[in-house]
């Protein structure tokens, strides 16, 4: 059994009893013995069409690379500073299954969200993994925020068929959902949620049945470009380090990926990680749908709105906080009243004493005053070295398709 402690058992319990890389889990010096053919002072590739790699961070992208990469046959290794797997932004979001209704039609959050959602439904669908299409509503309260629903019924028919909103009437949206206030709303069939959780516990136990190495408790300290490939130095919690050899290089290390980057790379965008606090509303549901304001200008994030989970409870939130200390993981209490004013919008009876704080988490953005999309790609670093920054939101949804993007510019080396 690997792991253990309260951070451990809050957040992936079922990751718990799965043994990291080896029997007796971890040990004291690293365990990279299964690949040791690949690397170690050993600058060559096992065979020409498969790499030996390393994926830094254990949060869902890196999961889902895990996967990808070790089922197309490459020699797979992956670390994870934490005791616990998924423990950052992957076990701090919505968990909703996102349709891709509110980005550019030609951007990568569009394309990928679509196709990691098909993929993420059928990956759970086969392995198990609790979801649910709940569908979701995005509320005009008033006759002016009409134009904005028009606006997004157009992007999203732009973005490709796979978005099949319906315009609903003020009785449609009442007979679904009485509480909620709205003269018109778009009505988001494809839109769900899922066990985050399980989904990343599933996703580490395909990637290890396909042969790769994940090993938690395990940071990378510094690289170095040996052209070929990459020396990493890595430790184990806070044991003496060591140096191996990996082919390539995936920087799936989420609010960590800049400094990583920074190893080998001297262009790499700044990320801003921008809080996001959740309420919990006590007592019933106020819907059994998510309930979604329409998106003001110039908005951050996708305004404060109501989602619930598998059990049936409800929140509220992310909402916006610019500026919050990037240390700071407990909600911001502060918040609360901004929250209930907003969810009040739509809600109009619901009471402030129903709110309670839930949980917080960090979006690593690369822009907050314009839209900036997902950024996969080596930068200025040697070949066979990939950064991902900004995998904010849909992240989550698009993970299987982000790792698939991440296989296709590794086919190219
Ligand atoms: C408030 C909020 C709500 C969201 N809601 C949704 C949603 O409803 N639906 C959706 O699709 N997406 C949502 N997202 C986006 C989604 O959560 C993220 O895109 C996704 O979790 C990012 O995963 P990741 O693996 O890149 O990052 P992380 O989960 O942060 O994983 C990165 C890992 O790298 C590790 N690491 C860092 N440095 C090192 C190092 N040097 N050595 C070893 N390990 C290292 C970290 O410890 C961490 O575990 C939301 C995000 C936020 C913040």
């Amino acid at each position: 059994m690997q792991g253990s402690g309260l951070l451990a058992t809050m957040f992936l319990p079922s990751l718990l009893t799965r043994p990291a890389c080896s029997s007796d889990g971890l040990s004291p010096s690293l365990n990279l013995s299964k690949c040791t053919t690949a690397m170690a002072n050993s600058h060559t590739r096992i065979k020409d069409d498969c790499l030996n790699l390393l994926i830094v961070g254990g949060g869902v992208i890196g999961l889902a690379c895990a996967k990808e990469l070790a089922e197309s046959g490459h020699d797979v290794v992956l670390i994870e500073r934490h005791r616990m797997l998924g423990s950052e932004t992957s076990s701090r979001n919505s968990e909703v299954i996102h349709a891709g209704i509110y980005y550019p039609p030609e951007s990568l959050k569009t394309e990928l969200c679509i196709e990691g959602r098909a993929r993420m439904l059928a990956f759970s669908r086969a392995r198990g993994v609790r979801f649910s299409l709940c569908g979701k509503l995005i509320v005009a309260c008033t006759e002016a925020e009409i134009s904005a629903l028009d606006q997004i019924e157009e992007r999203a028919a732009q973005a490709g068929p796979e978005i099949a909103l319906q315009r609903w009437s003020q009785t449609k949206v009442r007979s679904k959902a009485p509480a909620v206030r709205a003269v018109q709303a778009l009505w988001s069939a494809g839109t769900g949620i899922v066990d985050g959780h399980q989904f990343m516990h599933q996703l580490r136990v395909a990637a290890e049945q396909a042969g790769a190495l994940i090993l938690p408790a395990h940071s990378m300290m510094s690289a170095h470009s040996t052209d070929p490939g990459f020396e990493i130095e890595l430790t184990l919690q806070q044991g003496p380090s060591e140096q191996h050899y990996f082919d390539a290089v995936v920087n799936a290390a989420g609010h960590g990926a800049v400094q990583v980057a920074r190893h080998v790379c001297d262009a790499v965008p700044e990320q801003i990680a921008v809080k996001g606090n959740y309420f919990a509303i006590s007592g019933p549901a106020p819907a059994d749908t998510l309930i979604y304001p329409v998106p003001r200008p110039n908005l951050v994030g996708l305004g404060t709105h109501l989602t619930i989970d598998l059990a049936g409870r409800a929140r509220l939130g992310p909402d916006v906080e610019l500026d919050a200390d990037s240390n700071q993981m407990a909600v911001s209490a502060d918040r609360l009243d901004a929250v209930w004013s907003a969810a009040r919008h739509f809600l109009p009876s619901l009471r402030r004493d129903q709110l309670m704080a839930d949980y917080a988490g960090f979006r690593p953005k690369l822009a907050v005053d314009r839209f900036a999309d997902f950024h996969i790609g080596g930068d200025d670093a040697p070949t066979g070295w990939i950064n991902l920054l900004g995998i904010e939101s849909p992240g989550l949804t698009a993970s299987l398709a982000i790792a698939r993007r991440v296989r296709a510019q590794l086919d190219q080396l």
